[in-house]
């Protein structure tokens, strides 16, 4: 149990609301700042503004997926109070105050490291990116669903990118009949793919693999969608680009060609809001169970 740890939940969106689920669940002391409009009202939850916290006995901040601004602003759906994370609120928290965040930036990195305080980036654990996986994966078929006149059964479906997005989204199209390729650079990952009964492609390779492309899913964050291979691909293809902004596709190139090429960020907020907030309100709560009996341990 978390009796009386003090959280302070900032902002964030649908998904924080499991985290509050289930930090009540566990008998934290929870403030909340920036949910003023949030019509649901948690017993054991108090909402408050940023000015009125109490930081000397906060032992935890939450914040949501994207950490802050570049400037410290954090994005709340709850609220239309402007609220911006200081230096100052960090420095006057308890001593062992851990922050935690989606990822984060040079702003947040930055006023966490000069107030000596520490950071956790559950966006960079390989267990949330796998669980995280599950509803991008099923996003990114809702995404084809809707934006092709094909089955994806018999489809001929490209995937750029073997990581945990990656291999999730090549098993999902596989079990519904799609003939998949997937392109990766390391031979071991070809190796995973082949085994998997997909067909690697050498990435650097790819154009040569791309001419009877139905639907194109890319998952790796640098410029691997170029002109020069989407210049072999038919217009009728489909991009889904789920890799991070700004993406992979040269989509300049491709509106120029007629081929349809989305960037679908945040997927999981989007169709699985609750599922994805009970991602990271289990991992939270258990590295804040694992937090709480270290510092027991260390008061014996
Ligand atoms: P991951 O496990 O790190 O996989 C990334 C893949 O990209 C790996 O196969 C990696 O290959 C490859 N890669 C990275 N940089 C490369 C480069 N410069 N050239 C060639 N290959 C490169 O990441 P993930 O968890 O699958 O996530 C993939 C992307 O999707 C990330 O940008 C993530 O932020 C994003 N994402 C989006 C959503 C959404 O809703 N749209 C949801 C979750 C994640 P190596 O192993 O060879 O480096």
């Amino acid at each position: 149990m978390l009796t009386g740890k003090h959280v302070a939940i900032i902002g964030g969106d649908a998904r924080q609301l499991e985290v509050i689920r289930k930090l009540i669940e566990l008998d934290a002391k929870i403030s909340l700042i920036g949910f003023d409009q949030l019509d649901e009202g948690f017993a054991g939850a108090t909402k408050v503004q940023l000015d009125q916290v109490d930081f000397s006995t906060v032992e935890a901040i939450m914040l949501p997926v994207s950490g802050t601004s570049s400037e410290g602003e954090v994005e709340t759906i709850f609220s239309n109070e402007k609220i911006v994370l200081t230096n100052d609120h960090l420095k006057a928290t308890s001593k062992q105050c851990t922050v935690y965040s989606g990822i984060s930036n040079q702003y947040l990195k930055t006023i966490v490291h000069s107030s000596n305080r520490k950071l956790v980036e559950l966006f960079e654990r390989n267990d949330v990116a796998i669980y995280n996986s599950i509803p991008t994966m099923e996003g990114t078929l809702m995404m084809v669903i809707q934006n092709t006149d094909i089955t994806i059964h018999r489809s001929n479906v490209v995937i750029v990118g073997f990581g945990r997005v990656g291999m999730s989204v090549a098993r999902a199209f596989h079990g519904l009949g799609a003939n998949v390729k997937v392109a990766a650079r390391e031979s071991e990952l070809l190796a995973r793919v082949y085994e998997m009964g997909f067909q690697p492609i050498e990435l650097s390779l790819l154009a040569n693999e791309v001419h009877n492309t139905d639907v194109c899913i890319n998952t790796i964050p640098a410029k691997v969608l170029t002109g020069n291979i989407l210049s072999k691909m038919p217009t009728r293809s489909l991009i889904i680009d789920l890799a991070s902004k700004p993406g992979g596709t040269d989509f300049r190139y491709a509106e120029k060609r007629g081929i349809k090429a989305m960037l679908a960020p945040g997927l999981p907020g989007i169709v699985a809001p609750k599922t994805a907030g009970q991602i990271i309100a289990n991992v939270l709560s258990k590295l804040l169970l694992e937090e709480q009996n270290t510092i027991e341990e260390e008061q014996k």
